[in-house]
């Protein structure tokens, strides 16, 4: 029987959008769906008072990748957003990432060797050689006083773990600096797409069947039925009828208001790093494009344990869940006809731009 489509993408999100888009482009033809009641995955913005507003949390697209940043701008204009958020710990304000600026505010250090020696007075008796937990490499790298005021309780709250039960890799995703250079990213290229996130995702959609509020499986053999090959970017342990139990993810919550006031925190992500304040961000999304519309939206942003219902947005990659993961991605390796990918697909912890280059990478492979 001929099928009617090359590819039954599974998920509207970065990788299934790309993944469609690369494939159109060799002259295959793509089905997507998504059970969301719009395409975009985690980058989708919702319009609000004339803002896009970041719903799935602040998205910034930052890289090293020249390939990618090309990609990304032969499709969407990007603006200049730098990213440099501001913690909130207990009413008082330091900047983002750890850098001089941070020191300065800590300690009233003004040089980096005075920044450097007051970090190794507060390490040298803590005899970290080699750091195994996210505690111990955030407190070899900076010492007791950041770790306490600006990673202990922003890290247990954002994880609902302890810091020491969780994977060291977590906190090397921040940049440590002494210079005074508050950019919250190493990478050589950062924006927003320029009217937001959904013209990139339509740039890549463009031309390609796409249907919103269907569940792959409700109704998987009917969906199956209607192409040659599945591109599945969901969750690997749902595709496997939770075969070999379930993975772990951690949830959020949004808490989202108009405030009629035409600049609530002079940013677009304030970080409250203590351990009390139930949120962990509040973003203001209108400085995202530099808004100046009149009034305001904001966002709280509160972390959650995952349960079935809620969207799973962060893989929790300790060993246990990335053994279990190890187990369901043996099992793909039978399905032949099926690809995986993306955030949920492969739980990885991926930024945008890593879920571009594995979709770019994937389509180029087989298709
Ligand atoms: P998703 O965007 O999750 O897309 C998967 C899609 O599949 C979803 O739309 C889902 O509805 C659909 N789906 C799942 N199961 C089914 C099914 N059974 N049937 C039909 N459809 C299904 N990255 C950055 O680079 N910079 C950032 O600043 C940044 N900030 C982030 C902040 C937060 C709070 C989060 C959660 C992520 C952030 N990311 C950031 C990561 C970024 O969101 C991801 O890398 C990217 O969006 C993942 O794309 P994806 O296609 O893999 O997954
Ligand atoms: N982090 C922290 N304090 C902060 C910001 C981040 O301790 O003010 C830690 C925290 O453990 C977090 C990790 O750094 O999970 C990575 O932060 P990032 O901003 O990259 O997280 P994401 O945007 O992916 O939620």
């Amino acid at each position: 029987m001929n099928k009617k489509f090359d590819y039954l993408i599974v998920g509207s999100g970065l990788f299934g959008s790309v993944f469609a888009h690369e494939a159109k482009k060799k002259g295959k033809t793509c089905l997507v769906i998504d059970k969301r009641n719009h395409l975009g995955g985690n980058v989708y913005c919702e319009k609000i008072e004339d803002i896009n507003v970041h719903k799935y949390g602040a998205h910034i697209f930052h890289t090293n990748d020249k390939k990618i940043w090309d990609y990304v701008n032969s499709l969407v204009e990007f603006n200049r957003y730098t990213n440099s958020p501001v913690a909130n710990y207990k009413g008082k304000l330091y900047n983002l990432p750890f850098n001089m600026n941070t020191f300065y505010q800590l300690w009233g250090v003004k040089t980096p060797e005075e920044a450097k020696n007051k970090i190794q007075e507060q390490i040298q008796d803590l005899n970290i050689t080699n750091p195994s937990n996210l505690e111990e490499q955030a407190l070899s790298l900076v010492g007791k006083d950041v770790y306490f005021k600006l990673i202990k309780g922003y890290t247990e709250k954002q994880w609902g773990r302890k810091a020491t039960d969780l994977p060291a890799f977590i906190i090397k995703r921040l940049p440590v600096r002494f210079t005074y250079d508050n950019n919250y990213f190493n990478d050589n290229y950062q924006g927003i797409p320029i009217g937001g996130y959904n013209k990139l995702i339509d740039a890549l959609l463009d031309g390609i069947e796409t249907l919103t509020d269907v569940d792959y499986f409700e109704n998987r053999e009917d969906w199956n039925a209607k192409a040659d090959k599945v591109v599945f970017t969901g969750r690997i342990d749902e595709y496997f009828g939770f075969k070999y139990g379930k993975l772990n993810y951690r949830s959020l919550k949004f808490e989202t208001e108009i405030l009629a006031t035409d600049n609530f925190q002079g940013n677009a992500v304030v970080n409250y790093t203590d351990f009390e304040t139930p949120y962990t961000r509040i973003l203001e999304h209108k400085h995202f494009e530099f808004g100046n519309q009149k009034k305001t939206v904001v966002t709280k942003e509160y972390p959650q344990e995952w349960e079935e219902g809620k969207e799973p947005y962060y893989p929790v990659n300790d060993k246990d869940n990335n053994d279990l993961f190890d187990k369901y991605k043996e099992l793909s390796k039978n399905e032949s006809n099926v690809i995986f990918g993306g955030r949920l697909a492969e739980y990885k912890y991926y930024d945008m731009h890593q879920v571009i280059a594995s979709a770019l990478k994937k389509a180029s492979d087989l298709i």
